[in-house]
């Protein structure tokens, strides 16, 4: 435990917290916590609390708390060679053997990986290389970007302008004009309660070929999109979503960019996101599962097709203008190549896939009946719990009075995490792959007490 009972004074006078009401904070009205270790799915705070992090913390420690394995291969590097950049061709044996295994995990068509720090950054690698493909190619007006509403591609300026949810652009004059939004696969929000899944799909696909024509083709550039929608509320994809959407962009030629920040590296129980629901992208995403969150790093894996352009590019014009101090940072490469290791020695991905389908099981019998349960969903090791005010009209609770939240402050009262996802009143689950069955009827039963306890 730790001693020095001058961290909350210091920490609500001088933290910055990411994602935090900052008045109500340093008024010291939301709690602040010390995390202090973690082992397996749970953590510990200073207090002695144990945790069940149903949410591996922001979806992304998937290998679980306490690996050794990795902890000492980010140490090995640390006392080797803590950092080397990776400028003009310049790697270490950890980020060329991570590059390596990237690719021979990703789908065939894919041809090298460039390395950032976070998903947000990686995403804004992919907008510039986007629109360095198309003025390579001579089409300088191809670059606006379309994303959905309800996408989450991050928070910095581009990428938070990606990001189609409202609290990620009120106030910070986001988003930015070359930037437009179209519909979310939400079937459960569907416009017609009338449409089946294939209606509602063709749907969303008519939606975008609508939007191309009103915008002219010939000023796309790109899509992107999560496979699954994450933070926008775990939403799988209603059928046929992704085959209806590539058809539209091929006809105007427009790349897809597979966003697999969180489903990267097995959370739906098979390697990548783009595998799992049949996309053929351009660029992908990787970020979270990486290195399971024990040091930044992600990356844009580049498809053979844009890679030609980049390096026709570079021909050109000469070196490539881009890269930042840490990229491929030796640590964080180091982790990564452990965190590969590990996750196919345990067959974790397997693990997620198996466990993740018993979660969502569980929760379905759990808390499905619940008059203001408005649906579960979810896909591998990722589950949501909707909540509703009207059950049979789907009808949204008044925003002020924070069900959401309510619901997980009651279920983390019970030691077992779970996000109340940004919009809506939507409980979000991702835990770490290693997840028991055991742990899985915990996080259901526990969810059924929560909701119980704030709305009866
Ligand atoms: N893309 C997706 C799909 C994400 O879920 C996230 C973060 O949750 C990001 C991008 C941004 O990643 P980061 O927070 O590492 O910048």
């Amino acid at each position: 435990m730790l001693k020095n009972d001058m961290l909350e004074k210091w920490d609500r006078e001088n933290f910055f917290h990411p994602s935090t009401h900052l008045a109500e904070f340093a008024r010291g009205n939301v709690p602040h916590r010390v995390i202090t270790g973690g082992q397996g799915c749970h953590i510990e705070d200073r207090d002695g609390n144990r945790m069940l992090d149903a949410f591996a913390g922001l979806y992304c420690v998937n290998v679980g708390y306490g690996r050794q394995d990795i902890a000492e291969a980010i140490a090995a590097q640390a006392k080797e060679l803590a950092y080397y950049h990776a400028y003009v061709g310049h790697g270490t044996e950890a980020s060329i053997t991570l590059s390596k295994m990237v690719l021979d995990r990703a789908p065939e068509h894919m041809s090298k990986v460039y390395f950032g720090l976070s998903g947000s950054d990686a995403n804004e690698t992919n907008i510039k290389l986007v629109w360095y493909y198309n003025n390579v190619l001579g089409r300088p007006e191809k670059k606006k970007i379309i994303s959905r509403w309800r996408g989450y591609h991050g928070s910095g300026l581009m990428t938070g302008s990606l990001t189609g949810l409202e609290l990620f652009h009120k106030k910070f004059d986001l988003p930015f004009g070359q930037v437009i939004h179209t519909e979310a696969p939400y079937y459960y929000r569907r416009p017609d309660t009338a449409m089946t899944e294939a209606d509602f799909t063709a749907h969303c696909a008519a939606e975008l070929e609508a939007l191309i024509e009103q915008e002219g083709a010939d000023t796309i550039a790109a899509f992107i999109g999560e496979p699954i929608l994450g933070t926008g509320g775990i939403v799988p994809p209603p059928a046929g979503y992704w085959e209806a959407i590539q058809a539209v962009l091929d006809k105007n030629d427009i790349l897809l960019i597979a966003d697999e920040v969180v489903t990267g590296f097995g959370r739906l129980g098979t390697m990548f996101g783009s595998t799992h629901y049949g996309l053929k992208p351009d660029l992908m995403t990787i970020a979270k599962g990486l290195t399971s969150a024990y040091a930044p790093l992600s990356g844009s894996i580049v498809s053979d097709k844009m890679w030609k352009v980049l390096e026709q590019g570079t021909d050109e014009n000469g070196p490539i203008g881009h890269g930042w101090t840490y990229s491929a940072h030796p640590i964080g490469a180091a982790a990564g190549v452990a965190n590969l290791k590990l996750i196919e020695e345990l067959d974790l991905v397997g693990n997620a896939g198996r466990v993740g389908a018993y979660l969502n099981k569980v929760m379905a019998e759990a808390v499905g009946a619940h008059a203001h349960v408005g649906e579960v969903r979810g896909d591998g090791m990722l589950c949501a719990v909707e909540l509703v005010e009207d059950r049979d009209n789907r009808t949204f609770f008044e925003a002020s009075k924070k069900v959401g939240p309510s619901v997980a402050a009651a279920l983390l009262e019970q030691g077992v995490i779970a996000r109340a996802m940004p919009q809506g009143d939507i409980l979000g689950y991702a835990p770490p792959f290693c997840l028991t069955e055991a742990e899985a009827d915990e996080i259901a039963d526990k969810t059924a007490t929560a909701i119980k306890t704030v709305l009866g």
